[in-house]
C-alpha cells in the first residue's frame, strides 16, 4: 500500500455550496470527542437548538439539526408531514422544486405542481389558483432561496395563502438561512429546513429544521406510521426532545455537531441582521464589478439572492474551460449552471464566511482575467475598479 494522508488543495469556494468554512468552525470540530448521552454533550445540545431557533427567529420547541445534509431535511419535513393520500402543491422555479415532487410522490401522496419559469421567484397568485382548484390540499410546499436560479421567494405571503386555504407549509431555506431574513414565527412557517454548508459557513452534513406547533400536532396524530424509521420525528424526539429522559437512537455525529454550534455562536457575535447586511453589501459590490464588464444576471433586480449570483457566459468562450482555469490557476471554485441553464450561466456563491470584500475583488479580478485570455467578450480590465468603486460610497 502507498496510499497516505489526504491533504485537500486550498482553494475558495464561491460556487452554490459548500461554502468557505470559517477556521475556527475547522478547530472546534478537531476537539474531543465525547459520547452522545454525556451530560456535557447533552449539555451542548440545548444550547444548540437555543442557538438555531436564534436562526431561525423562532420559538418552535421542535427545532434541532438532522444528522445529515440539506436533502434529508427537506425528506424529513415531507415523510412527517405527508400521509399516503395526501394531495400537496408543489410550487417549482428551479431544480429544488423539482425534488420536492420527487418526495411528495414517494410519500404516497400526489403532487400539485404551480410551475414559474427558471430564474422568477414562485408566482402568488399561481398559488392562489391551485389552491381554489384543489380544495382538499393539505400542504404547500415551496424554496425559499432557489440556489439553482438565484431567485428568492416572498415567503411571507406565499404562507399566509396557504394558511388562508388550511394547508400548512413545508419551506426549504438551505441557501436562505443565515444570509437573507427568514423569520418563521412572524410569517408562520410550519415546516422548515435548512443546510450547515451555505450560509452558516460550517461544514457539510448536518440540516436545522424547526416545525410550528400546528406541525408538530399533525405529525403526533398521523395513522399511518412515518415510512421512514430514521426520519421519523417521533423516535428522534426521544434523544432530541427535552423532558423525557434521552435514549439511543442514532449516534449522534459528534464533532459535526460542535461546528455547527461554533457556527451559530459566530452568527450570533456577528448578528443576524448584520449577517444579512454584509451579504446584501458583498452582492451589490459584485453586481457592480459584473455589470462593469458587461455581464448581466438572469433574476430580476427585485427578486435576486444575494447568495447566489447566477451571472450570463459571455460570447466567445467555453463555459467548462473558463471554470477549469479558475480552479487550476487560482484555486478558485464557481459553480455551473443546472438542469436548463447549464452552459449560460455561473453561479458564483457570497455565502456565510465566503461573502467578504477580499473574495468579491478576488473572484472578479481572476474572471476578468481569465475570460479575457479566453477572447470573452468582455470589457476589460473594469470589474475590480467598479467593486472598489462601490464600497468606498
Ligand atoms: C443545497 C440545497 C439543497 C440540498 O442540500 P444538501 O446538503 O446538498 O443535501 C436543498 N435545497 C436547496 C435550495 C439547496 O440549495
Amino acid at each position: 500500500m502507498s496510499i497516505s494522508s489526504f491533504h485537500p488543495p486550498e482553494r475558495t469556494l464561491m460556487g452554490p455550496g459548500p461554502s468557505d468554512v470559517n477556521p475556527r468552525i475547522l478547530e472546534a470540530m478537531s476537539r474531543p470527542t465525547i459520547g452522545h448521552l454525556d451530560p456535557s454533550f447533552v449539555q451542548m445540545m440545548e444550547e444548540m437548538k437555543e442557538l438555531l431557533q436564534y436562526a431561525f427567529k423562532t420559538k418552535n420547541a421542535l427545532t434541532m439539526p438532522v444528522s445529515a445534509p440539506g436533502s434529508a431535511g427537506m425528506e424529513t419535513c415531507f415523510v412527517n408531514l405527508v400521509s399516503p393520500g395526501d394531495k400537496v402543491i408543489v410550487c417549482q422555479n428551479g431544480v429544488f422544486g423539482g425534488r420536492m415532487k420527487e418526495n411528495v410522490e414517494r410519500s404516497g401522496a400526489t403532487a400539485i405542481m404551480v410551475e414559474d419559469a427558471w430564474g422568477d421567484a414562485v408566482d402568488a397568485n399561481k398559488l392562489e389558483e391551485a389552491l381554489k382548484a384543489n380544495p382538499d390540499a393539505s400542504t404547500v410546499a415551496f424554496v425559499h432561496a432557489e440556489t439553482s436560479t438565484g431567485a428568492i421567494s416572498d415567503a411571507k405571503t406565499l404562507v399566509e395563502l396557504a394558511h388562508k386555504y388550511d394547508c400548512l407549509t413545508i419551506v426549504d431555506a438551505v441557501t436562505s438561512l443565515g444570509g437573507s431574513p427568514v423569520l418563521v414565527d412572524e410569517w408562520n412557517i410550519d415546516a422548515i429546513y435548512s443546510g450547515t454548508q451555505k450560509c452558516l459557513s460550517c461544514t457539510p452534513g448536518l440540516s436545522p429544521v424547526s416545525f410550528s406547533e400546528a406541525a408538530q400536532e399533525r405529525i403526533a396524530n398521523r395513522t399511518h406510521p412515518v415510512q421512514s424509521w430514521f426520519m421519523d420525528l417521533n423516535l428522534v424526539m426521544g434523544y432530541w426532545g427535552s423532558g423525557a429522559k434521552r435514549a439511543y437512537h442514532h449516534t449522534a455525529p459528534i464533532n459535526s455537531l460542535y461546528a455547527l454550534h461554533e457556527s451559530l455562536v459566530i452568527l450570533q457575535e456577528e448578528g443576524l441582521e448584520n449577517s444579512w447586511k454584509r451579504h446584501m453589501d458583498n452582492h451589490l459590490a459584485l453586481r457592480a464589478g459584473v455589470e462593469a464588464m458587461g455581464l448581466g444576471f438572469i433574476v430580476n433586480e427585485a427578486d435576486r439572492l444575494p447568495q447566489l449570483n447566477a451571472v450570463t457566459i459571455p460570447d466567445g468562450v467555453d463555459d467548462a474551460a473558463v471554470r477549469g482555469k479558475l480552479l487550476q490557476d487560482y484555486n478558485l471554485e464557481i459553480g455551473a449552471g443546472l438542469g436548463a441553464l447549464g452552459g449560460k450561466v455561473w453561479r458564483i456563491g457570497l455565502m456565510g464566511y465566503a461573502s467578504n470584500k477580499t473574495n468579491v475583488l478576488f473572484c472578479l479580478g481572476a474572471l476578468d482575467a481569465v475570460l479575457t485570455s479566453m477572447g470573452g467578450k468582455i470589457e476589460s480590465g473594469v470589474a475590480v475598479r467598479a467593486a472598489t468603486d462601490y464600497y468606498s460610497k
